[in-house]
């Protein structure tokens, strides 16, 4: 079939398409009501239908397919290789189930899963989805104030953590991180159920925490079945940043993601049941959540969990398991390709590679070199994909399963099953149709199947934020720019708002700026992106201090500059850990007194910085200018 009437049909007969794809997963009760969309841009997918994520992931294969792999734990940290059949997992699951429901929980009820990458965080999520539980995974990576706000916001009954992970062979101790947490939040969860690795010793809060080995023992042939639920029932929130410095509770449902991600796993990734998928990413970023658990495991493949560099013990370990495993597509980010490049080329080679298909590489803009260096090294296709945490699967991407066709290098591709994607004017809204238009990517009411349901626990926001942005057309903005060329290929030019792609991790600049000024010595402190060559942006900070002597010698600097980089590594994690903090007598401001982001960035790019006629003080770019002239190199 032609792609594009593919496409077409997906949106001029959405509900005989949807239908159509909905049958690719188990409903309890099959959907009549395709899209309900009395209520934009509020969508209501498979409204009348009931199913359950656990179901589709685990308990519907056993019949077929209960001997065979389902979750293969891979950790070069730790030393640990296990394969968990589809049986294995059920077991697992359910005895997790009972351990959730022993403490308290029932559907409805949050779970917040703050966990290394550790066979136990799997079970944690997929039990939740069997009980009805929604969970809401942080990232690892995450400190104390991140977790704090989410905890706040999510309100969760239990959270499940571990004693520590482990990155590079150093151990991150988790549970003090998790204890100062729960200090700080308002909300106090009941109970918090924790993974003892062995890794980092742990004191218990009596009456709070409770060790998973001890519960497991009591629970561990539990039989909990899969709770039935309606097809609009979240199964998840997942925070990401935006432009404030209050993270955004993205909100998923149950039988909309469910037949979005079994149709991507058809149509994109071409898996089969019985292969095994390979992604890199984290549980706890959107790509974790859809393509290390539910999406390989509702098409009843094997999926890798791994734990771990890509570099350790050597720049060969991905491939040797994709030898040994026999992985047939695999997941990563550019910036992990980046960072392999810098090692033997050879290691692509030293593998046995015949049971791959195609590289998938998503999160972050995959430039032309990094793409050609790792599509000619393994002698693979490379598919590069574009989406959001907002979304849950890709926007754009090439369908090789619909109809096989070359990308483009530097385009992720075209809009993918039942996204109308359009470009808009940023200030008209105006639709833009000619080739090489430069616009806001926008997507038109109703989003598809598997995309953000609301912000969680307030619709407002929701609207506000993403629908809110074009006059006199209620279009969902993905706040990235972007051009489409002659043929329909669509190109990212990077985003419209504070928001910053760090290593394919996304931070909003905000939330640095919260922890920075937070240090007692600084005034103000603006944060931007700037473009890097292996992380793609890094987070630089300018900043003011209260009192000029405390900056006033170079040594004095460096030592303000650690601080500042201990207390944003405490509050908000390395992940957000600015690459230089420099001091400046004054930030670039608008008479009104907004900062003036956009300028700071350009000159620290060495780029024009635009229109200037609003600048209080033109010599405040000056400074960073000179500033920028000496190294950049991350501190
Ligand atoms: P996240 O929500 O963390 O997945 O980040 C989503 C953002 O990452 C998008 O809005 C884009 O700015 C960027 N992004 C993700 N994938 C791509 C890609 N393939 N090419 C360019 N930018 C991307």
């Amino acid at each position: 079939m032609r792609y594009e009437d593919f496409h077409r049909r997906s949106i001029v007969e959405r509900d005989a398409f949807w239908a159509e794809q909905a049958r690719l997963v188990d409903w309890e009760q099959t959907p009549q009501v395709i899209c309900d969309y009395s209520r934009p841009p509020f969508a209501r997918w498979f409204a009348d239908g009931t199913t359950n994520l656990c179901h589709n992931a685990v308990d519907r294969h056993l019949p077929e397919r209960s001997a065979q792999p389902a979750l293969i734990y891979v950790s070069t940290e730790t030393g640990e290789e296990r394969t968990y059949t589809f049986a294995d997992l059920h077991r697992e699951v359910q005895s997790m189930a009972a351990i959730l429901q022993a403490l308290g929980v029932v559907k409805g009820d949050r779970v917040l899963i703050y966990m290394p990458m550790v066979p136990q965080a799997v079970f944690a999520m997929l039990a939740c989805a069997r009980i009805g539980a929604i969970h809401s995974v942080v990232f690892g990576g995450f400190a104390s104030v991140s977790l704090a706000s989410r905890i706040d916001d999510a309100r969760p009954k239990v959270v499940v953590s571990a004693d520590a992970g482990s990155r590079g062979g150093k151990v991150v101790p988790y549970k003090p991180l998790l204890d100062e947490a729960v200090r700080l939040s308002q909300h106090k969860p009941e109970k918090v159920l924790l993974v003892d690795r062995g890794l980092a010793a742990m004191e218990l809060v009596p009456g709070r925490d409770v060790l998973y080995a001890e519960l497991r023992q009591a629970h561990g042939q539990a039989e909990v079945p899969c709770v039935w639920v309606e097809a609009t029932h979240p199964s998840y929130i997942l925070y990401t940043s935006g432009t404030t410095g209050r993270p955004k509770g993205v909100q998923r449902d149950t039988g909309g993601y469910a037949v979005a991600l079994a149709a991507s796993m058809k149509y994109i990734f071409c898996g089969q049941a019985g292969e095994t998928y390979f992604c890199t990413s984290d549980i706890g970023w959107v790509v974790g959540h859809s393509y290390i658990v539910y999406g390989p495991l509702i098409a009843g493949m094997a999926t890798i969990l791994y734990e771990g560099l890509p570099i350790r013990p050597d720049a060969g370990i991905w491939w040797s398991l994709v030898e040994k495993y026999k992985v047939t597509a695999m997941f990563s980010a550019p910036t992990a390709i980046r960072v392999l490049k810098k090692h033997d080329p050879a290691f692509l080679t030293k593998y046995d590679l015949s049971s791959l298909r195609a590289l998938f590489l998503a999160g972050e803009p995959l430039d032309e070199p990094t793409a050609r260096w790792i599509a000619d090294g393994l002698g693979k296709p490379v598919v590069d994909n574009y989406w959001q945490t907002e979304t849950g699967w890709p926007i754009l991407t090439i369908a090789n399963g619909v109809e096989p066709r070359q990308g483009r290098y530097g385009s992720p591709g075209v809009p993918m099953c039942g996204y109308d994607v359009k470009l808009l004017h940023e200030s008209t809204g105006e639709e833009l149709t000619g080739p090489n238009q430069k616009g806001v990517i926008a997507i038109d009411g109703p989003l598809p199947p598997g995309c953000m349901q609301t912000v969680w626990g307030d619709d407002e926001r929701f609207v506000k934020t993403y629908w809110s942005n074009f006059p006199g057309r209620m279009a969902y903005s993905t706040f990235d720019w972007g051009v489409r060329d002659d043929d329909g290929y669509y190109f990212i030019l990077g985003r419209t708002d504070d928001v910053i792609n760090v290593a394919g991790h996304r931070l909003g600049t905000r939330e640095i700026e919260e922890s920075i000024a937070s240090h007692p010595l600084v005034a103000e402190v603006a944060v931007v992106g700037v473009a890097d060559s292996l992380k793609g942006q890094v987070a630089m900070a300018f900043a003011v201090a209260r009192d000029a002597a405390s900056v006033a010698t170079p040594e004095l600097q460096l030592r303000l500059e650690g601080e500042i980089m201990k207390r944003v590594d405490e509050q908000l994690g390395a992940v957000a850990r600015p690459a230089r903090v420099r001091f400046v007598t004054v930030l670039p401001k608008t008479r009104s007194g907004k900062l003036l982001r956009r300028a700071i960035q350009a000159v620290c790019e060495g780029r024009d910085p635009g229109d200037l006629t609003t600048i209080e003080d033109p010599s405040a770019l000056d400074q960073i200018r000179s500033l920028m002239q000496d190294s950049v190199q991350p501190g």
